[in-house]
C-alpha cells in the first residue's frame, strides 16, 4: 500500500517520524476521515474545506492549496487502485522540532495520509444501534478536528464497555454530539439537531442531512435538544462519514417508541445512499 507523505507517494513502511512530533508530544495537529464508495470519495470538497478550516483555526500553516490537496488525494486512490469501499484518513500536524509548547520556526507541517477498505455495517444500519448518555467534558473548540481525542475516547469506550455503539454527549442535560458522530432528534415530523457553533464538530454527513431534509420538505431545526426530551422522541439517529445515516434504537436501556428505526431516518438514509451513488 502506497500512503502520501509530504505530497509525494511512498511505501507504507518507509512512513517514519522523530520522536520529537508535535502531533504525538503534544495532539498539535487535526484530522480528517473521508470515505470512500467504490473507489470514489463521498463529500471530498466538504472534508478538504474542514481540514483547511481547523488548519486556520489552529494557526497551522498547510504547505499546499485545497486543490493541491484534492488532486493527491485523488492520486492517492489511484496508486492504490481503490476500487473497493473505504476511507481515507488524512493528519497534518506543526511538524517535528524539539520539545517547546511555543511553535517552532521555519518547520513545515507533517501531512500523510492513507486509504483503508471499509465495508458499509448493513446490519446496524437496517437495525439500528444502542447508545449511552454520557457528560461531555471536552473544551470550548469543538468545532476544530483536533488530534486530541481523550475525552472522546473515554467516552466511546464506557460505551463499549457496556455493549453499545455511541455515547450522546451532554452538557448539563444539553446534548451536543456524540463521541464520533452528530445526533439528531425526531418529534411530529420536525428534526432537532445541536446549531453549528464551537460546541460540536460540524459534521459533513450533517451538512448532507441538512441538505437532503430541505429537498425532502422535511423541516430540520437547529436547536439543541435535553436529555430529557429523548424518553418522548418518534426517532434518533446519528450521522458520520464511517456511520452514515443510524438509527439508534435504545438510549440507557429505554427503547425509543417501538424499538424500531423510523420513517424519516429511513428516508435520510435513502437519501443519503443516493447522493454516494451506491443505492
Ligand atoms: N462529531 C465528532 C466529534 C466526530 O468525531 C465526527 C466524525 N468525524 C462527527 C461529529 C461527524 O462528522 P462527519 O460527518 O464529518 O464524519
Amino acid at each position: 500500500p502506497v500512503v502520501l507523505s509530504q505530497s509525494k507517494f511512498i511505501h507504507r513502511d518507509n512512513l517514519s517520524y522523530p520522536f520529537e512530533e508535535r502531533g504525538l508530544q503534544f495532539g498539535d495537529g487535526v484530522y480528517e476521515v473521508i470515505r470512500v464508495y467504490r473507489g470514489t470519495y463521498h463529500l471530498l470538497k466538504e472534508h478538504v474545506d474542514r481540514l483547511f478550516r481547523s488548519a486556520e483555526a489552529i494557526k497551522l500553516a498547510l504547505p499546499f492549496t485545497n486543490e493541491q490537496l484534492i488532486a493527491s488525494l485523488l492520486e492517492l486512490l489511484k496508486r492504490n487502485d481503490m476500487k473497493t469501499d473505504g476511507k481515507v484518513y488524512l493528519q497534518a500536524t506543526r511538524g517535528s522540532a524539539p520539545r517547546d509548547h511555543v511553535f517552532p520556526k521555519g518547520v513545515v507541517a507533517n501531512v500523510y495520509a492513507y486509504v483503508q477498505n471499509l465495508d458499509r455495517n448493513l446490519v446496524n444500519l437496517q437495525q439500528g444501534v444502542s447508545v449511552l448518555t454520557h457528560e461531555d467534558i471536552r473544551w470550548e473548540y469543538c468545532f476544530i478536528k483536533s488530534l486530541n481525542l481523550l475525552p472522546n475516547v473515554l467516552a466511546k469506550q464506557t460505551a463499549k464497555e457496556k455493549n453499545c455503539y455511541e455515547a450522546i454527549l451532554h452538557k448539563d442535560g444539553k446534548v451536543t454530539e456524540c463521541s464520533s458522530s452528530n445526533v439528531y432528534l425526531v418529534k411530529d415530523g420536525t428534526i432537532y439537531t445541536h446549531p453549528t457553533t464551537k460546541q460540536i464538530l460540524h459534521g459533513c454527513v450533517r451538512m448532507a442531512v441538512e441538505r437532503f431534509a430541505k429537498d425532502l420538505d422535511i423541516p430540520f431545526v437547529e436547536e439543541a435538544f435535553m436529555l430529557d426530551d429523548i424518553q418522548d422522541a418518534d426517532e434518533l439517529f446519528l450521522t458520520s462519514t464511517t456511520s452514515e445515516v443510524l438509527p439508534i434504537i435504545t438510549v440507557d436501556g429505554e427503547t425509543i417508541r417501538d424499538g424500531k428505526p423510523g420513517s424519516i431516518t429511513r428516508r435520510l438514509q435513502k437519501a443519503y445512499e443516493m447522493d454516494a451513488n451506491i443505492s
